[in-house]
């Protein structure tokens, strides 16, 4: 590749790749040299460099994204341990695994630092930039209401506030290590079975919502509404009222906050309606009316989600 480069072009890349090198081995946290690192990949790099005019399809731009990933791959192998550098941290929380049960029993998790997400949930993944029905329950460490970052996540120190104690899903992602497989849960999601049934009352209601509004049901329903033309309108709104009031009947029985009870039940049916484009009043009577998201409101929430 390089002849196919005049000396000065050759010259001004090189340059222009230790700048880079500099760049990505500060922000993995690596001390490696960046010319080192360069000569280390300099084969693909003269693959990846900018071709003459006339058989380059690529912009100024698409190279050098595909240059500065080839040099952040190499500058992770520079440094092979966590430098708690919370990049992980604030692309989301983790979700938890069996083995994390033993966080709850050393009281370094509590009820209010996580939520349930139910199966037949739709969830955004932060990582892959995509929302997915959540397969199986799972119990996820709660994420900031501005940022979705994991609570835990101290943004001032940029540390994790239980780094010894994090878990098993954080310890296991080795972003420095460009060989890792994505990390998909080798053990078994904690679910709140796990939490709650030596509990017994507690155990009995949570069975009882999921049997009555799971949110596979609510999906169901939701899906009917256009092919019965709205005449199953009186379903929905059934579901909505049985989940609300679970969950006020046992705010006020055993005096929790709404984070608790995004726990025991998972998140409130009626915040899902938004991604079907409907929304629901509460009537002074405390019954629900349910209508399409206007466009005002529709708008709002494209600007809240960017
Ligand atoms: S628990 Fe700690 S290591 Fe894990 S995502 Fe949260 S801040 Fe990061």
């Amino acid at each position: 590749m390089k002849n196919d480069f005049n000396n000065a072009e050759w010259r001004f890349f090189v340059t222009a790749l230790k700048e880079e090198a500099r760049d990505v081995l500060w922000k993995v946290g690596s001390t490696a040299d960046p010319e080192t690192l360069v000569k280390s990949v300099m084969q693909d790099l003269q693959d990846l460099a900018p071709r003459p005019e006339d058989i380059e399809t690529r912009t100024q731009e698409e190279v050098w994204v595909q240059v500065r990933s080839r040099l952040l791959k190499a500058a992770y192998e520079t440094r092979q341990y966590c430098i708690k550098c919370g990049e992980c941290c604030v692309k989301g929380s983790p979700t938890l695994e069996i083995e994390d049960m033993r966080l709850f029993e050393s009281g370094r998790l509590g009820p209010k630092d996580v939520y349930t997400i139910r199966k037949g949930e739709i969830v955004f993944d932060n990582v892959h930039e995509q929302s997915l029905i959540n397969d199986v329950e799972r119990i996820k460490i709660r994420e900031t209401e501005a940022e979705k970052s994991c609570i835990f996540y101290q943004k001032w120190n940029r540390e994790c506030s239980i780094y010894n104690d994090r878990p098993v899903q954080c310890r296991a992602q080795e972003c420095w290590n460009p060989n890792r497989q994505d990390f998909s849960g080798e053990g078994r999601p904690l679910n709140r079975k796990d939490l709650f049934e030596s509990t017994g009352e507690i155990w009995k209601v949570i069975q009882k919502h999921e049997d009555e509004c799971s949110q596979e049901i609510f999906s169901r329903e939701i899906a009917r509404l256009g092919a019965t033309k709205g005449q199953t309108v009186q379903k929905i709104i059934e579901l909505l009222s049985w989940d609300d009031h679970v969950r006020e009947f046992i705010r006020e029985k055993i005096r929790v906050g709404p984070d608790v009870l995004d726990l025991f039940f998972g998140r409130p049916l009626k915040d899902f309606l938004e991604y079907f484009g409907l929304t629901v009043d509460q009537n002074n009577d405390e019954t629900f009316t349910l209508r399409p998201l206007t466009n005002l409101e529709l708008e709002k929430k494209a600007d809240h989600s960017v």
